[in-house]
């Protein structure tokens, strides 16, 4: 049978996005649902992939479904391509699966040769608007499918306007533009070996296989990598009759949002050009008018616009964004698809949304990517800070940034890289910057709109960016820009506040934004259809406050090792690590204690009636001592001047005890339990301070809920004997205070053996905790510090490793033994609580994960909390829906 490739707009809809793309999809859904759309057909991304498994060949039906497509546009038009009197132009373009903006490459006016712009001309009455027209079609096509430069064309048309002394591109004349079509076919004659080809078909074959090819071209592949949108893919071709925005001033062109796509609020947003055609609104090149003028000049439109974008919003059931054109005085649309928004713009559009009945609460839940999140926690410009305004641009993304002005995106990414904080300074950006921006912490632009390429882009990664700051005049060659009277030199610092369009010369005090009323909202929902908990990982009381702030459950992990690391406890840490008797030992452990249950207490106060789960000491001993090279140079430096006897065999001392404790392989050394068991005086100390604290805050009215975690334990007699040490402490503390207070004992799971025979460890254990991070550590054979460093990045690029497996959990490897030691423990112990402490239990799909194998909850870093609540709900509904949620 022969197979499908080719696809009339009346024969798809917008379920089809795998096959048509997502802009055929839809422009099928618009056709559908009966809305004015230019008639064309699509080119399925089947026939892409096809091209590409084949050698680069058309797959042999695709043709002459293409001419019987084609047939169709043309009887329902009344046009015909190469006609001479009424020819048929069309518009070829990309569209993927998902979008991908500017990535890919469009012609437009397809059909366009000497004699058809003649015809044209005649019937638009308007020969420089034909002619206009032409050397448009043949700059794009020779760009996009003659592979010439594009800046042979550019300075071919400024050299004409020099010429003849024009300052606009409007002054140019019906000849002079005939001369630029000429001029042009000499360009590409020269460049390409080739004629620019005039056959109508010939060029349609010919676009077809660009956009085809450029499914492969650099930028497309970039972004591919930082959206994680596979390869295999292929993209949807396109073919439309074209409409003419610049037939006139009662034509014109634009892109719109049904929804403030920055802020959410619920009104017509958009920008539009009237005489212009679709490249001009985003290109930049003249600046575009707020939509609702066009309520002022061309109101019959603007009213069926305005009906058509609520159409489309109750028929998608979200936002879109979509493209239109005006063809004198009459409306059609070119594009409709579900608009990229900021998080805040998402929180309330989903909340809104919800409110007005149009979706349900599940559904808004699903609506908010995870990791968008982060950007409402982005700083923002301390409103008490005193400084001034350099100058205004648009708000195109929220948040502020500070960092190095650069003016190139090779720049950008260079610095980027090597750690340092940038800010992107652009006249405008084009989709060839995309990997500057990725590497700096914000964007600034002296030109476009909202709507320009660095303000959706950078929407759309969460970063902040200010566009269209007209003042900055920015001269590429010496590296400088001028704001006024003020020159800007690559490397000097500026802070930009996307949130309202400042730029500050020089560094401003950020602070962190708060929660608002929709953010609250979506996660109370969220709260109510999760099934795992939500903790913290805390280990300072501020942090502990934070955690109750973003309303995490409890914390799962709070780390004690960074109280030994304050620098009033590191000598009493020293001493009593180098102390040679119990007794010597007892007094620095003796005032350790006493401030680890001020540290305790503060915490346990913080998350009051809330669990706390606190882990003794983990590192090896030498982290908390000197290093090792250091005091061998002092040691030698102490000799060479001659320094007195005692000082010297002083420090020998601490060098000789320092290489007894420092060992080859510190990470599976002597640390976490194995330092309990051979020194136990430590953990003894903190099992005292902590239960000392609790009784404390029990006598001042709190309700302490206290859980001892044990690190790195791996055979299950290491925690029986540590919990009968504990137990024997906290009995003692409770004899000597008359308090009693319910605790737990539970341990971490972060060795392979320590899940393997989870069974074993579970009859000793009330909890786990999944330490994923020394799991994947040691499940791997990887040292994180050496791993990430030097070999991770590069195993994924070769594919060996689909991700960095210390970012998102391996459920594979380190998700298998998880797995094994669920099942293993619940069946001795039906009731165990397991959490997941390590840094995956802040990344959503790790989280969706934890959700699928059971866990009663994930803890990660306060800031985190919000985005875990979320991702937490968000596994519930797929589950139910049992759909793959794709980006
Ligand atoms: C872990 O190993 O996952 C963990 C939480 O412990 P740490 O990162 O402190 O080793
Ligand atoms: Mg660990």
């Amino acid at each position: 049978m022969r197979k499908k490739y080719v696809y009339f707009f009346d024969e798809g809809n917008a379920e089809m996005r795998d096959l048509l793309g997502g802009k055929g999809a839809n422009l099928c859904e618009m056709t559908r649902i009966g809305l004015p759309v230019p008639p064309g057909f699509v080119i399925s991304t089947e026939a892409c992939i096809h091209y590409f498994e084949n050698g680069k060949k058309f797959p042999e039906e695709l043709w002459d479904q293409v001419m019987a497509a084609l047939a169709r546009v043309e009887s329902e038009t009344g046009k015909k391509f190469g006609d001479e009197e009424r020819p048929l132009l069309v518009s070829v373009r990309s569209g993927a699966k998902v979008s991908m903006p500017g990535m890919m490459d469009t012609v437009l006016n397809l059909g366009l040769n000497d004699e058809t712009v003649e015809t044209l001309s005649r019937i638009a009455g308007n020969q420089r608007f034909a002619y206009d027209c032409y050397r448009r079609f043949m700059q794009m096509f020779g760009n996009v499918v003659m592979e010439v430069k594009k800046d042979l064309f550019e300075h071919a048309l400024s050299d004409l306007k020099d010429k003849k002394g024009y300052k606009y591109d409007t002054e140019l004349t019906p000849v002079d533009l005939r001369e630029l079509v000429d001029t042009f076919k000499g360009i590409v004659k020269k460049e390409s070996g080739q004629e620019f080809p005039s056959q109508p078909l010939k060029q349609l074959e010919m676009a077809i296989r660009a956009v085809f090819e450029s499914w492969y071209n650099p930028r497309a592949i970039t972004y591919r990598k930082i959206n994680e949108i596979p390869e295999t893919l292929g993209t949807a071709v396109n073919v439309q009759t074209m409409v003419f925005g610049n037939m006139g001033e009662n034509s014109g062109t634009g892109v719109a949002f049904t929804r403030d796509p920055s802020t959410g609020e619920k009104k017509l947003y958009g920008e539009y050009l009237l005489n212009a055609q679709g490249e001009d609104v985003v290109a930049g090149i003249r600046t575009p008018q707020p939509l609702e003028k066009l309520k002022d000049e061309l109101l019959e439109a603007y009213d069926k616009l305005a009906g058509i974008m609520d159409t489309l919003e109750q028929h998608y059931e979200d936002m879109q964004d979509l493209e239109f054109t005006i063809e004198e005085g009459k409306l059609y649309m070119l594009q409709t698809r579900v608009g990229k928004r900021t998080a805040a713009a998402a929180l309330k559009i989903a909340v809104d949304m919800v409110e007005e009945g149009l979706i349900d609460k599940k559904t808004a839940v699903m609506r908010i990517d995870p990791s968008q999140l982060d950007q409402l926690l982005h700083p923002c410009i301390d409103p008490n800070a005193d400084f001034q305004v350099l100058t205004k641009g648009l708000n195109a993304s929220p948040g502020a940034a500070m960092g190095k002005v650069v003016f190139h995106a090779d720049t950008a990414e260079e610095m980027g890289k090597a750690g340092e904080m940038v800010i992107l300074v652009r006249w405008e950006t084009t989709p060839d910057d995309i990997h500057g921006l990725v590497q700096s912490q914000g964007i600034l632009t002296s030109h476009g709109g909202m709507t320009s390429h660095a303000a959706v882009v950078a929407r759309g990664m969460g970063k902040p960016c200010v566009c269209g700051a007209e003042e900055v005049k920015i001269d590429y060659a010496s590296k400088s820009c001028r704001v006024k009277d003020v020159v800007i030199r690559e490397g000097d610092i500026i802070t930009i506040d996307g949130t309202t369009g400042r730029v500050i010369l020089g560094e401003v005090p950020l602070i962190p934004p708060m929660i608002n009323e929709d953010f609250r909202r979506l996660l109370a929902w969220a709260d109510e259809i999760r099934k795992l908990g939500v903790r913290a990982n805390a280990d300072t009381p501020e942090d502990a406050a934070r955690s109750r702030d973003f309303e995490a459950e409890g914390i799962g992990l709070c780390r004690t090792e960074h109280m030994f690391m304050a620098e009033d406890r590191l000598p009493h840490v020293q001493a009593a690590i180098l102390a040679k008797t119990d007794e010597e030992r007892a007094e620095p452990l003796q005032k350790l204690l006493k401030m680890q249950k001020e540290d305790f207490a503060a915490i346990l106060k913080a998350m009051n009636g809330l669990p706390v789960t606190i882990r003794l000491l983990d590192p090896p001993l030498h982290e908390f001592l000197p290093n090792l090279g250091d005091l061998r140079v002092e040691v030698a430096e102490l000799k060479h001047r001659g320094a007195s006897l005692e000082e010297l065999a002083a420090k020998e001392e601490l060098l000789a005890n320092v290489r007894t404790l420092s060992e080859a392989n510190p990470m599976l050394g002597l640390r976490g339990c194995r330092l309990g068991i051979t020194r136990p005086d430590i953990y003894q100390m903190q099992v005292r301070a902590i239960f000392e604290a609790a009784c404390d805050v029990v006598e001042e009215g709190y309700e302490p809920v206290v859980e001892v975690m044990i690190p790195l334990v791996g055979i299950d007699k290491e925690l029986a004997l540590l919990k009968e040490s504990t137990e024997k402490v906290i009995h003692q503390v409770f004899e000597e205070r008359g308090i009693r207070i319910g605790y737990k004992i539970g341990t971490m799971i972060e060795l392979p053996r320590a899940a393997l025979t989870a069974d074993e460890i579970a009859k000793h254990a009330e909890f786990f905790s999944f330490g994923t991070n020394d799991l994947t550590q040691t499940t791997f054979g990887f040292s994180r510090d050496d791993a990430e460093g030097k070999f991770i990045p590069e195993y994924v690029e070769l594919g060996i490793l689909e991700k960095n497996p210390f970012e998102v959990l391996d459920t594979e490897g380190v998700g298998k033994l998880i797995d094994m030691a669920v099942k293993l423990s619940r069946q001795v112990r039906p009731d165990i609580k397991l959490g997941v402490c390590g840094e995956h239990g802040g990344e959503p799909k790790s989280i969706k994960f934890c959700h699928q194998v059971g866990l009663t909850y994930v803890s990660c870093s306060p800031f985190r909390v919000p985005l875990a609540r979320l991702a937490a709900a968000q596994a519930v509904v797929e589950e139910e829906r049992e759909v793959f949620i794709d980006k």
